[in-house]
């Protein structure tokens, strides 16, 4: 537990955190925990959403910025064109409906960081609905399934500025604004509640962050906040028909840290409900250096941000022919590419989630293994020998001392029996040493190979002589035993017998023995 000070208020605090993790499995297990998502991601097109000024993360404080997203008199806004196209991208690729004329509306109220006094977002005419993303999920008998989320909507609106509260020499008394990020484009992505743990919300953000930069539509950096998440949380007693009163923890930037707020927000809700209590309804603050979430303000309503239709946007018409177009630039989905390069490259489940991580690496494999002799051994080479480097090295994949071309050589050259495994890996060393690619490492410090097969036939008849009980078990029809004196040969040669040439020579002379009488 963090270092408690003084005074009333903490110790109610300690109170209530003890009674929030001291409930038995038998009081969780009572209830039922229902979430939804609220998602906020920003559009990766060059300029702002209703102005000409740059769509840029950072820079000077107040230099990305014009009368228009300044909020000033008169300014009028235009619609970005590209932001449609975005948020229709990533619409469709929740498989949601489009909706052919939507509405832009005034949702007012007032916030430093926000001049007009109201942001420009969509109401009850979103131009995006019904649609759905799948996770996985454990069924009640602990069996994996893939569970089906769905989302109400998906709807435009632009960003607020931010209040700067510290970092200048007289912040203790002043707050600091910066209007840079006023009126970049996002989409709002709100989830039904149909989420039941911490793990699904987890696997919910991961699979839709995946989806989204596949579209290419946002870089999903959470960092610099371009995907922010609230999570809506409440529970309810499994005999209830109704859900519970819902809590939204806000301002969460990593999943690991909202599936934390989520088991947390569970827990309190429970405890509160077991000593007699209600769940208020109310916005909170997930502090991560406590592992707990603090009441922030009470949860405004629809009608407090006195929403109408923004009298200087005319409706957006999306049509079917805009529809088609933006629709060509919609890409193979993460799971449905996995789903093909298993049954095209016959690779697993496991190596297929890691070669589909970014599309861009997808892409990358796929060209390369269209050029192989063997796809699926470039990715074994990829998922295991090249990826463990990496690690170990502290590496990204785009830092890779080995290029994909050397990764098919290589995997070329074990699949012809030209190269063994051990050698392989020797060489992979080596590239990683030196930060050298495999085909300068492979053509200085190639094996010097013997194929001369008198000189492999007489280590082979050694090796036989000196195990006389494995000859006799492969004599006896025990042929797996070849593999073993394949292996006394590859290393009496010190690596350096050709592997094709070995395995054969070796079933040859183990055969020539003929079977025992
Ligand atoms: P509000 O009107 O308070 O904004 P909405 O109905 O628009 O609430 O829902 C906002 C988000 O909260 C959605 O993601 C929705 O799935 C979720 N949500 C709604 N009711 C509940 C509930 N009882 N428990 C958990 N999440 C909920
Ligand atoms: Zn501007
Ligand atoms: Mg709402």
């Amino acid at each position: 537990m963090q270092k408690v000070g003084q005074g009333l208020g903490l110790v109610r605090i300690r109170v209530i955190m003890s009674t929030a993790t001291a409930l038995s499995p038998e009081i969780l297990a009572k209830y039922q925990p229902v979430i939804g998502l609220e998602v906020h991601v920003q559009l990766l097109t060059e300029s702002k959403a209703f102005c000409g000024c740059v769509n840029q993360y950072g820079g000077e404080p107040n230099t990305h910025v014009c009368p228009t997203c300044l909020g000033l008199p008169g300014a009028l806004p235009v619609l970005n064109r590209k932001a449609v196209e975005f948020a229709v991208l990533a619409a469709k690729a929740i498989h949601c409906e489009i909706r052919e004329t939507s509405i832009f509306s005034r949702k007012n109220y007032f916030y430093p960081d926000s001049p007009k006094g109201y942001q420009i977002s969509q109401f009850d005419k979103p131009i995006a609905e019904d649609g759905w993303l799948e996770v996985p999920a454990l069924a009640v008998d602990g069996s994996a399934y893939l569970k089906r989320i769905g989302i109400t909507r998906l709807h435009m609106e632009e960003d607020a500025g931010k209040s700067i509260h510290d970092g200048f020499a007289d912040s203790v008394s002043k707050t600091y604004i910066d209007l840079n990020r006023c009126g970049t484009p996002l989409v709002e992505i709100v989830s039904e509640p149909d989420l039941r743990t911490a793990d699904e919300v987890f696997e919910y953000l991961t699979r839709l962050k995946e989806i989204l930069l596949y579209t290419g539509v946002s870089d999903c950096n959470m960092e610099e906040g371009s995907l922010r998440c609230d999570a809506n949380v409440s529970v309810m007693l499994k005999s209830a028909k109704e859900y519970g009163t819902k809590a939204e923890v806000k301002n969460v930037n990593s999943f690991r840290y909202i599936r934390s707020a989520v088991e947390y927000e569970i827990e309190r809700q429970i405890g509160v409900i077991e000593d007699g209590g209600r769940v208020v309804q109310e916005s909170r603050l997930w502090n991560n250096a406590e592992g707990r979430t603090y009441s922030m303000r009470s949860k405004e309503q629809a009608h407090d941000y006195r929403y109408f239709p923004e009298p200087d946007l005319p409706p957006l018409v999306v049509g079917a022919a805009w529809q088609a177009e933006i629709l060509k630039n919609l890409p193979e989905l993460p799971e449905a590419r996995r789903a093909r390069m298993i049954a095209e490259y016959e690779i697993s489940a496991q190596d297929a989630a890691t070669l589909t991580a970014t599309r861009e690496f997808a892409d990358r494999f796929e060209s390369a293994a269209k050029q192989a002799k063997s796809p699926k051994r470039v990715a074994s080479l990829l998922t295991s020998e090249l990826t463990m480097r990496l690690r170990l090295a502290g590496l990204e994949q785009e830092q890779s001392p080995v290029s994909m071309a050397g990764i098919v050589m290589a995997a070329d050259l074990a699949e012809s029996g030209e190269l063994s495994s051990k050698m392989l890996k020797q060489l992979l060393d080596t590239c990683f040493e030196k930060s050298e690619d495999f085909p300068t490492v492979y053509e200085r410090e190639k094996p010097q190979q013997i194929s001369d097969t008198g000189a492999i036939e007489a280590m082979i008849d050694e090796v036989i002589a000196a195990n006389p009980k494995q000859a006799e078990q492969y004599r006896g029809g025990k042929k797996t035993v070849a593999a073993f004196f394949v292996g006394q040969v590859m290393k009496a040669s010190k690596g350096q017998a050709n592997p094709a040439v070995l395995n054969e020579l070796v079933a040859k002379k183990l055969d020539a023995l003929g079977p025992l009488a």
